[in-house]
């Protein structure tokens, strides 16, 4: 009778370990978050394989006894293991008890545990314990997971490859090392040391650990609270950035969590400041009542839902965003060697930041600047926002410190103009700094609704394909609301007669096409978003472009423009406006400086 029960429990947890673990990665993190409820201060991680041949975690946990060892990888005495240290004080780990017995049901698990008062040694196959032990009494556990998915075949084919097993483990380490700074973290891999964290209890430390001395030096601290939330943690400069979102870390009260809300929110802040397929690197903790938390949605993927969202979400908007437009942001043309004490102790492991520091991958703007230039749209917009500002609704920004004075000296390749301060030498790229100018310009004049028109001598008369005019024809409220006034004239064909006085006076019909079109293109309408398109694609469209001859007067008045923008650093792409040497750059390059 017994047997049978036996058998039905074996079969029970297989059942289970379909749920829970279906990856290494699955087992990594049961074992290292048991490691974290046993309070351990080191947590040693060693796979063979990426683990699929073996996981070894070694902590220095508080232990168990010798009941408590057994009773763990028995089904039915999972509650005792429920008494999690849970940080969000919820169910929200609800598979947790029963991790182990389905763990030790696909692999063979030896375990040595010690509370200090007894020593245990379980070897246990297939689910069964086949050897209890005594052990030596040294503190801590050591878990052992071999031979993973043994005897479940099909399983094993599904695994995904090494490579993408081990950076999943990698990813998940590594957060769990910036949501415990004040523990010790090694992962190794076939002997290979991934990584190796202090655990000395500062983030900046471990982001260092993790990501390297470069990322490590370009990181702003951030703090912010409200009356349901207090955020903490580290973004990086703009000019650092990844290809993927990889590098977002969220936490909730200190535990790795996922939001795509969240992720949104950081990335608005960082709009136009970074180019759109770029991500900054960010460790975001978010204190909060965990009443305002619901992790129900999917355990095992770490997503959570909050409640009072909007106020989160302001929160870190201006939290980040305030950060931003307090910071001077020109990227150095030469990166410094990060080598003060603080950082002293480590080599730089980082491996892809390096290149990706400068990786822009817009290649749709590089190839539309190659293309033969039509002289007619190549202008700067000099003449609408040197003198009357006010009349065409622009707002004076009050001079911005961030850039102090600058005076350009000449130019390269007939793009990059070369300034100087007592600071060191500038490069402004002329077409992106024409770009961010314009582009405010642009975006504050359509998000106030400026009305103000101007009437052509000779109206403008555009003809468009027939199905594009009727997808216009359904959206002239648009062009009402911009304050244009036409009529329709015969098949297909509008007429303008006036239009608003912040397009670019040189070549206003270009730019009129250009919006039709956007209307046209649009599919869902949404204010917001059309205002974003039209400013940066006139911006990018109608300003002085590279190789376009500009006189030095010409660049005295595009710098001062420049300094009046909200964001000098960075054109709507996202793409660098200005960079420099420094003085003591210019001395160490030419050795008169060490
Ligand atoms: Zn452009
Ligand atoms: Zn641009």
């Amino acid at each position: 009778m017994s047997k049978i029960k036996v058998m039905d429990e074996a079969l029970a947890n297989k059942i289970a370990a379909g749920e829970v673990v279906e990856k290494t990665m699955n087992v990594v993190k049961e074992l290292v978050e048991n490691s974290i409820d046993a309070k351990a201060s080191i947590i040693k991680i060693e796979l063979i394989d990426s683990g699929v041949r073996e996981i070894k975690v070694i902590d220095d946990g508080i232990g168990m006894d010798r009941d408590d060892a057994i009773l763990a990888f028995s089904r039915h005495a999972t509650s005792k293991l429920k008494t999690l240290d849970d940080l969000f004080n919820i169910n929200s780990l609800g598979f947790r008890g029963e991790a182990l017995p389905s763990i030790a049901s696909v692999s063979n698990v030896y375990l040595k545990t010690s509370d200090g008062i007894t020593g245990t040694e379980l070897t246990i196959e297939g689910g069964k314990i086949k050897e209890v032990l005594s052990a030596d009494l040294k503190k801590g556990t050591t878990i052992t997971v071999t031979n993973l998915f043994y005897n479940t075949p099909v399983r094993l084919k599904y695994l995904k490859s090494l490579y993408t097993e081990l950076a999943n483990i990698t990813d998940y380490v590594n957060k769990m090392a910036l949501s415990y700074p004040n523990r010790k973290f090694i992962l190794k891999n076939n002997d290979k040391e991934l990584l190796n964290t202090s655990g000395n209890g500062d983030l900046l430390k471990t982001i260092l650990n993790i990501y390297g001395v470069v990322v490590a030096s370009k990181m702003l601290k951030i703090a912010g609270e409200n009356n349901d939330y207090k955020i903490s943690g580290y973004i990086s400069y703009p000019e650092l950035t990844k290809s993927n979102r990889s590098s977002i870390t969220l936490l909730i009260n200190n535990r790795v969590v996922k939001n795509y809300e969240v992720v949104k929110a950081i990335l608005e802040s960082f709009h136009t400041y970074i180019p759109k397929d770029r991500y900054p690197y960010a460790v975001l903790n978010i204190e909060v009542d965990p009443f305002l938390v619901d992790v129900n949605v999917h355990p095992t993927k770490m997503e959570v839902k909050f409640s009072k969202v909007d106020s989160l979400l302001n929160l870190i908007y201006e939290t980040i965003s305030n950060k931003l437009s307090a910071k001077t942001l020109i990227p150095k043309a030469i990166q410094d060697n990060v080598e003060d004490n603080y950082y002293k102790d480590l080599e730089s492991k980082d491996l892809e930041v390096n290149d990706n520091l400068y990786d822009y991958q817009n290649a749709e703007e590089s190839k539309q600047e190659k293309t033969k230039k039509n002289l007619t749209e190549i202008t700067f917009d000099f003449s609408n926002s040197a003198s009357n500002t006010k009349d065409n609704g622009h707002q004076e920004v009050e001079e911005d410190a961030r850039i102090k004075n600058m005076y350009p000296i000449g130019i390269v390749h007939g793009t990059y103009i070369i300034c100087e301060n007592e600071l060191g030498m500038f490069i402004i790229d002329q077409h992106a700094a024409a770009e961010r100018i314009n582009y405010e310009k642009y975006y504050h004049a359509l998000s106030t609704h400026s009305k103000n028109t101007i009437d052509v001598l000779i109206p403008y008369k555009i003809e468009l394909p027939s199905h594009e005019y009727l997808i216009l024809e359904q959206n002239f409220h648009i062009l009402d609301n911009l304050g244009f006034k036409y009529e329709e004239f015969g098949n297909n064909t509008i007429i303008i007669r006036s239009h608003p006085t912040w397009l670019p006076k040189y070549a206003p019909l270009e730019a009129i096409k250009k919006i039709i079109d956007i209307i046209i293109k649009e599919e869902d309408f949404d204010e917001e978003k059309f205002n974003e398109k039209v400013a940066i694609t006139l911006a990018c469209k109608m300003s002085i472009k590279a190789g376009d001859v500009i006189t030095l007067p010409d660049m005295t008045y595009l710098i001062n423009q420049l300094k009046k923008t909200k964001n000098p650093f960075t054109c709507p792409h996202g793409r660098p406006t200005i960079i420099t040497y420094t003085k003591y750059d210019l001395e160490k390059l030419f050795k008169r400086a060490m």
